[in-house]
């Protein structure tokens, strides 16, 4: 109760910060003025891709296109502006309304203005493209900002009461059981006194069938990819690709269950069958050191790729060439198909899930972010596990498999390796396992550098993708144009710039900032150990920034997906009747709300978990405040960039 009262009373101090500077500034409005803007489309742009204005102000606008049909969708104002190169006039739809007799002009005036209390708090509209023009048609749009920008104004003061508050905190009395590591401080034991959900849980047949869905699911990806329209905002399996799985496994599986998407995970089904040859329940055998009969050659995986770069590799390939991914559904498709190939062929040569543990590029991600989540997996009581003899959990018995991940329950101090396949709950005859459930974010630093990182590569990739894909500006799209305007060069350097950053530049910054902490603060901290620290300080900032990227990939495309779920493969289908629902986003004047928070969230998280860390190895308060101080700079000003590009 004091806990929460503690939080509801922080969360009034920093809206309150942002309330004062958001109140002030509605009175700096301008007089509304008179404004001519000629807007040019092209491939895959606006010209301007920024218009600024007041509150009030008319804005009369004009429009041309460089190449072929464009238009300029803008949902708030409920105007859709078809543009064609062959005549000069435009046709005015109404976004409200696209079935009426559109109106042709020469131009369009619009009062920036939104009614009610939206003309207090929605600054930044995206105008977009809604006349498919190319492959990259869907990046195609540009920003409304309607002065004084409220949210940018709001954001700002609330980060400077997320950094008094942070201040406050380190400087207040230490709470002595702060000082004591107890891993499993704040968890609760989610199957304690409940053997029906433990059955439910431990059930080899809820497992599978919620592994069959997701089967179906990305069988369904695989084929409407491969062989359904090549326009990737109507094809179902990229949309199921990279709006819906992406979305839930980001903003939703990940952050409250961990690495849960592993537990119904369809790609290490077939290669589990063919070692184990068995549905269900483990065969009597023995198989090495293991417990269990295993077929295949069962190798060791060779020791020197026993590290994360492997699958870091793989993650940074993929995401390279992410465009073409994301808009030419036939690789997205093939990419998968690959995904389920790839760890079934490896089955049979290497022992368990060596794929899951050094090769899969989603563990990248799920891995080290389900140290953030609310659930997860751990012994009942250290003492059983440190006299476990036969210790089942890894070597596996009749009832449950040997784990898959190749770990000891009794030795699980974090979540990132363990892939929740379930096996140890029902190996363990000691009873000893059970899932917890957690405060968010309570796992701190990194225990290796390729695990440091591919924590900042992650952090890297998010900021990339938002300017990528969330940002305005047509050029830095140019740079990743290989489909229709073959920019190979621009790609290389683009290529070279996106792993020079995740390799060397950001990992340099952080290795910088850990040298000043120790040399400001003067305390028993290596430059190594706090270099690993402020690594994994990345993670809630990191997790809060690609919920804050993935939001209006959901967002903006949720009736694409009615659409294509009623016509699968862009064939003229029609199951349920939406295959020709009306264009309209999801929410759009509160996506930069929802993002700013994500920003906010994620440094209040950041910043926390580098003070807990002080605090764990004995630091003063001002040895805490100066050995973080450089990296709370670093990690702030990325906020307030973070902030100015998704509310201005
Ligand atoms: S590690 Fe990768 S392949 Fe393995 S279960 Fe998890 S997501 Fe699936
Ligand atoms: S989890 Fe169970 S099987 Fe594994 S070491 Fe502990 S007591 Fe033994
Ligand atoms: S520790 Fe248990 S749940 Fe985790 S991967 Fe191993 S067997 Fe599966």
């Amino acid at each position: 109760m004091k806990v929460a009262r503690r939080h509801f009373l922080n969360l009034l101090i920093i809206f309150g910060f942002g309330l004062i500077p958001a109140v002030i500034s509605q009175f700096f409005t301008e007089k509304p003025t008179s404004r001519h803007i000629h807007i040019r489309s092209f491939r895959y742009g606006k010209d301007p891709y920024v218009i600024r204005c007041n509150r009030g102000d008319t804005l009369k606008l004009t429009f041309s296109t460089d190449d072929t049909g464009h238009s300029f969708f803008l949902e708030e104002f409920d105007i859709d502006v078809k543009i064609s190169p062959s005549i000069n006039e435009v046709s005015v739809f109404k976004t409200s309304d696209p079935t009426a007799n559109p109106i042709l002009t020469k131009e369009i005036t619009l009062i920036a203005r939104h009614p009610g209390i939206y003309n207090y708090i929605v600054s930044r509209s995206n105008y977009r493209c809604h006349v498919w023009c190319g492959p990259m048609h869907a990046f195609e749009q540009g920003k409304l900002i309607i002065l004084p920008d409220t949210l940018l104004t709001f954001s700002l003061g609330s980060l400077i009461g997320i950094l008094f508050i942070w201040l406050v905190s380190i400087f207040k009395n230490i709470n002595t059981k702060d000082r004591i590591s107890d891993e499993k401080s704040g968890y609760k034991d989610l199957l304690k006194g409940s053997g029906f959900l433990r059955g439910i849980v431990i059930s080899r047949y809820t497992q599978a069938a919620l592994t069959l869905i997701t089967m179906v699911m990305i069988y369904i990806v695989i084929l409407t990819s491969v062989f359904g329209t090549k326009v990737s905002g109507r094809n179902l399996g990229v949309l199921l690709m990279w709006a819906i799985w992406l979305f839930a496994l980001v903003a939703l599986i990940t952050p409250f269950f961990g690495r849960f998407w592993c537990t119904i995970c369809p790609l290490p089904f077939f290669g589990d069958l063919i070692q184990r040859k068995s549905f269900f329940n483990p065969l009597k055998g023995k198989t090495k050191k293991y417990n269990n009969k295993f077929s295949g050659l069962f190798l060791k995986w060779p020791e020197w790729l026993k590290n994360d770069w492997l699958r870091l590799i793989v993650f940074l390939l993929l995401a390279t060439f992410s465009t073409t991914l994301v808009a030419t559904p036939i690789v997205s498709g093939l990419a998968v198909l690959m995904l389920m190939i790839v760890p079934t062929l490896m089955s049979g040569i290497w022992e368990l899930r060596s794929f899951c543990r050094y090769v899969c590029p989603v563990s990248v991600f799920v891995g080290p972010f389900s140290r953030m989540s609310t659930l997860s997996l751990r012994n009942k009581s250290q003492e059983v596990c440190d006299q476990c003899k036969p210790q089942y959990c890894e070597n596996g018995n009749t009832r449950g498999w040997a784990c898959p991940y190749g770990l000891n329950v009794g030795k699980i101090r974090e979540n990132s390796d363990c892939g929740l396949c379930l096996e140890c709950l029902r190996s363990c005859t000691y009873n000893n396992v059970s899932l917890y459930t957690r405060p968010i974010a309570s796992e701190n630093g990194t225990r290796s550098l390729s695990e440091a990182w591919m924590t900042m590569a992650t952090f890297t990739i998010a900021i990339i993708y938002s300017i990528l894909y969330l940002g305005p500006w047509p050029v830095v799209r140019d740079y990743v144009n290989i489909l229709d305007k073959q920019n190979w060069g621009l790609f290389g350097i683009y290529s070279l710039i996106m792993w020079t950053l995740v390799l060397i530049i950001v990992p340099g910054i952080v290795y910088l900032l850990s040298l000043f902490g120790t040399r400001i603060a003067k305390t028993n901290y290596n430059v190594r150990e706090l270099f690993l620290i402020n690594a994994g300080s990345f993670l809630p900032f990191s997790l809060l920034n690609w919920i804050a990227f993935v939001i209006p990939m959901l967002f903006v495309n949720v009736t694409f997906i009615k659409q294509s779920f009623s016509d699968p493969f862009g064939w003229g289908w029609d199951f349920f009747g939406t295959a020709n629902t009306p264009w309209h986003q999801f929410l759009p004047q509160y996506i930069p709300w929802f993002q700013a928070i994500a920003v906010l969230t994620g440094l209040l998280l950041s910043l926390r978990n580098i003070r807990k860390s002080g605090i764990a190895k004995g630091l003063n308060p001002e040895q805490i405040l100066k050995i973080n101080l450089p990296m709370c700079l670093f990690l702030t000003s990325v906020a307030v960039a973070m902030l100015f590009f998704f509310t201005n």
